[in-house]
């Protein structure tokens, strides 16, 4: 199973894409993730995208799209995988259904996890993770940023007719288990 998480920062795609993996035994990939990790240990990576993620900008296109190339090509994605936070731009969209085409391959499902604004403000802000980009002015770029470049995202899956659209209000596990009845499909 090939599928895509997608959703505004605060829907809550990092926690259900865990329980997603851990359910159906398909690793998780969150491009965020990989890039805090890179902060944190200093890498060279994490020392060209720290500011940018400090500022609730997006990384390069290209350094993203190397990086999720890149990391597809090892053997645990072979049976499937969840992307988190990938892709966020359409040029992230189309490279990814190119390098996809080139290995024969595609996406299953393109699940979006919808909660109004308001919400995913109280969300971020209640978060515990201590992430120096969960603050109130941050927030706000990162919401404009996601309705610009990341929502276009979503009607250009539309047109390859494999999206689904969840509630992302309720508790966690109310959620997880629409999320199954849809999977759980396919
Ligand atoms: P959230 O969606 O809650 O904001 P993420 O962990 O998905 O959190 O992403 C955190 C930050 O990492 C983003 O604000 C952005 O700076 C960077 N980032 C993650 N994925 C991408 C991507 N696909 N393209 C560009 N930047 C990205």
């Amino acid at each position: 199973m090939k599928l895509i998480l997608f959703g505004p920062p605060g829907a809550g795609k990092g926690t259900q894409a865990k329980k997603i993996s851990s359910h159906y035994s398909i690793p998780h990939l969150s491009t965020g993730q990989i890039f805090r990790h890179n902060i944190k240990n200093q890498t060279e990576l994490g020392k060209k995208v720290k500011s940018i993620l400090d500022a609730g900008e997006l990384v390069p296109d290209e350094t993203v799209v190397d990086l999720v190339v890149d990391e597809l090509q090892n053997d645990k994605y072979s049976n499937g995988y969840i992307l988190d936070g990938f892709p966020r731009t359409i040029p992230q969209a189309v490279a990814l259904d190119k390098y996809l085409d080139s290995q024969d391959d595609g996406i299953d499902l393109f699940m979006t996890l919808s909660v109004p604004q308001e919400e995913l403000i109280n969300r971020i802000l209640s978060r515990e993770e201590g992430r120096s980009d969960d603050t109130p002015e941050k927030i706000k770029t990162r919401l404009g940023v996601y309705f610009e470049e990341t929502e276009p995202v979503l009607n250009y899956y539309k047109k390859q007719d494999i999206v689904e659209e969840i509630n992302g209000m309720g508790t966690i596990d109310e959620i997880f288990r629409r999320i199954k009845t849809v999977l759980d499909k396919i």
